[in-house]
């Protein structure tokens, strides 16, 4: 998205890629392409620039944050995705979990209940150039019937348990990345297969609640 030879952010983004990311085992090279090349910093609030790269998750307003780089990076590469796959994302945010999967898939629908950050996501993605991104505010535990079926579905605010509509949604092989829990929370991987919904619990997780 920017050339990097004359990127000033270059530097960080590498070292955040090799320090945080491939350090921990992410490996799908799209991804790592993905996290090199989506502008991190333009996502955030102008005061909280500095630390865009840096390793956790940062506040975005109205009481939400973005992921941390690794998180963001590892749900990418669980949603197993390549340029036809169709994405449904739950919680737009800032916006910037939705640039690294429009970097990696075909085709993005993002919900996000607070208009207000869907607004600022929107004009963020339009200003990067993002054009294979469909966008709405709404409550996301219904997913997107009409753009369903989904190669893969992400969810990044946690949910006590996983909503019916959002497996209902979900494509033969389909998979949904999905945190899971209120207190204490894991993330968690449900794949579609022939014979029936497969899980996976990968890893504690923490992430605001969703609503
Ligand atoms: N992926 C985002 C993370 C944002 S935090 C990013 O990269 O910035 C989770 C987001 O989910 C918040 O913006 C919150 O407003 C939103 N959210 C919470 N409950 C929701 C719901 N039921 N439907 C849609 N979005 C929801």
């Amino acid at each position: 998205m920017t050339d990097r030879a004359v990127d000033p952010w270059a530097a960080r983004k590498e070292r955040m890629v090799t320090d945080q990311i491939v350090s921990r085992g992410v490996k799908d090279p799209a991804v790592l392409e993905a996290m090199r090349s989506v502008p991190r910093h333009v996502f955030v609030p102008e005061s909280e620039r500095a630390r865009a790269y840096d390793d956790g998750p940062q506040s975005i307003g109205r009481g939400q944050t973005i992921s941390q780089p690794y998180i963001v990076a590892l749900m990418t590469e669980l949603a197993r995705l390549d340029p036809t796959s169709r994405v449904l994302e739950i919680g737009t945010g800032c916006g910037y979990q939705t640039a690294v999967l429009a970097a990696c898939a075909g085709w993005v629908w993002t919900i996000e209940l607070e208009p207000e950050l869907a607004a600022r996501a929107a004009r963020t993605l339009a200003e990067l150039g993002a054009a294979n991104v469909t966008a709405r505010v709404g409550d996301g535990s219904l997913g997107w019937p009409e753009a369903a079926p989904f190669d893969a579905i992400l969810v990044t605010a946690a949910p006590a348990d996983v909503p019916p509509a959002l497996l209902d949604q979900l494509a033969e092989g389909g998979r949904l990345v999905i945190p899971l829990g209120t207190s204490r929370q894991d993330l968690w991987v449900f794949t579609r297969e022939p014979d029936g919904i497969r899980r996976a619990s990968i890893i504690p997780v923490r992430f605001v609640l969703l609503r």
